[in-house]
């Protein structure tokens, strides 16, 4: 029998609680600390709002984190009611069974437990709380401290607290509604509550300013924007120092010669930790080597999809420090022709100690060029992903590819294109033949088979 499904004497006991709402919510203020974690577990998954906002105003640890919890979209109504729950705490209440939240974090983290708590109840601590806004709770406690010491009074009655909260402004009805919420719970706070966004995504820049001034920006650790003018995008980057991860897609601007992109270049440069930059619609065509520049020295990431990239920016790339010790290389939908393999290879040799992920879908990559790379390729020893979907390569030169690419161990997931004889019309999904695909599917795996690397997964991108 398998043990997992007999429920515990304290599942029956939740389950009970959670029966009669009103009774439960009465019940808060009495029962033990203890219980309050899988309650909060058990009111979170049902999305039990009513019992939500009630655990959260009596919440008797220093901080709730949602955690692994799972949030069914990223502005939902639960999430909404957690943030109506948060107590704005006066400085003078100290009784033991008053409300002792001072740090709300609505982030999903697969690493983080509901409560920092137990590693000393005398002097809780949160290893979530902010350390860069002055608004946080750390840098108020030291200037407070300050204060103390030179005979002034402090200056707020409010305890300070935090909220972490990721953000997407999308122009949706339910985007603006949690904004709403969450604003208003910022205003009510007169100041005493940090609202910390570490990941924030931007579609299209037209409604999120009102709400950017609530936010320090120093805190943002993730940025994506899409549809935005650079000059937009330099605007928030100059708020911004401690970026890891930078995503932009469709940016407009006239010329990689003007003003805007200096601008953009010299905020770009601050970001001495960004570990993984995608640029997607961004026309940066024979303008590669400014941009490599002022790149930290240690890139991880590099997207560099639809950026009309030319000769000279693959050689760029090839002689970049910064692109010497990538993890992942996404050059999907550039044209990477016969001219461009050269400076292609060097690039693959420069990474061959670090890429674990390469993807050169629809590059026009043709069998002559793929043969020119193999060699480096097979010596990728880390490499774990290999996507080159739709590009025009016949059978011979897959299978010679499957042959040299089997010795590779790490080498798990390998996405290739149809080759181009099942085709009466090359890429024209409707001229597919099924009977030719299933062969080439067939003699793949036998392949696969004979070499024993069955742990090796060949997917066909047929579309
Ligand atoms: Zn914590
Ligand atoms: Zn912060």
């Amino acid at each position: 029998m398998d043990q997992t499904e007999i429920p515990t004497l304290l599942d029956l006991a939740i389950q009970n609680l959670m029966v009669n709402e009103p009774v439960l919510i009465h019940a808060l203020e009495e029962i033990p600390r203890e219980l309050f974690i899988p309650l909060f577990i058990a009111a979170f998954s049902g999305e039990r709002k009513n019992i939500l906002k009630a655990i959260v105003s009596t919440w008797p640890f220093r901080c709730l984190h949602v955690g692994t919890l799972r949030v069914q979209e990223p502005h939902c109504e639960v999430l909404e009611a957690m943030i109506d729950g948060l107590q704005i705490l006066p400085v003078q209440n100290s009784s033991t069974r008053a409300p002792k939240l001072r740090v709300l974090d609505l982030r999903q983290d697969a690493d983080c437990r509901t409560t920092c708590t137990d590693i000393s109840s005398k002097f809780p601590f949160c290893f979530q709380s902010c350390i860069y806004s002055q608004q946080s709770i750390l840098k108020i406690q030291e200037a407070c401290n300050n204060i103390a010491n030179s005979e002034s009074q402090p200056q707020s009655s409010r305890k300070p607290m935090e909220l972490f909260v990721d953000l997407y402004f999308d122009g949706t009805l339910r985007s603006r509604k949690f904004l709403s919420v969450l604003l208003n719970k910022v205003e009510q706070s007169f100041g005493s509550l940090h609202l910390c966004c570490r990941d924030l995504q931007i579609s299209k820049t037209s409604d999120y300013k009102s709400t950017l001034k609530f936010l320090d920006l120093v805190c943002t650790d993730h940025l994506g924007i899409d549809q935005a003018y650079l000059s937009e995008v330099s605007t928030l980057l100059a708020q911004m120092i401690h970026l890891d991860s930078l995503s932009l897609s469709r940016i407009i601007f006239r010329s990689c010669k003007g003003k805007n992109f200096r601008n953009f270049l010299t905020h770009l440069g601050q970001m001495d930790n960004l570990e993984e930059l995608s640029l997607s619609f961004f026309s940066i065509r024979d303008q590669l080597n400014k941009l490599l520049r002022v790149l930290p020295p240690e890139l991880d990431f590099l997207y560099l999809t639809f950026c009309e990239l030319s000769h000279k920016d693959f050689i760029s790339l090839s002689q970049s420090l910064q692109a010497n010790h990538l993890k992942l290389l996404n050059l999907s939908n550039t044209q990477i022709s016969w001219e461009y393999s050269e400076p292609f290879v060097t690039l693959l040799e420069n990474l061959s100690g670090t890429l674990q992920h390469l993807e050169i879908d629809s590059c026009l990559i043709t069998d002559s060029t793929l043969s020119a790379v193999i060699p480096t390729l097979s010596r990728c020893s880390h490499l774990r992903v290999l996507s080159f979907a739709s590009n025009p390569i016949t059978m011979p030169v897959l299978k010679h590819l499957l042959q040299q690419l089997t010795p590779l161990m790490e080498l798990k997931y390998v996405i290739y294109p149809v080759p181009v004889h099942c085709y009466e019309q090359w890429n024209s999904h409707d001229t597919l033949n099924q009977q030719k695909l299933a062969e080439v599917k067939a003699q793949l795996k036998g392949m696969l088979q004979a070499a024993q690397r069955e742990d090796m997964n060949w997917t066909m991108c047929s579309e």
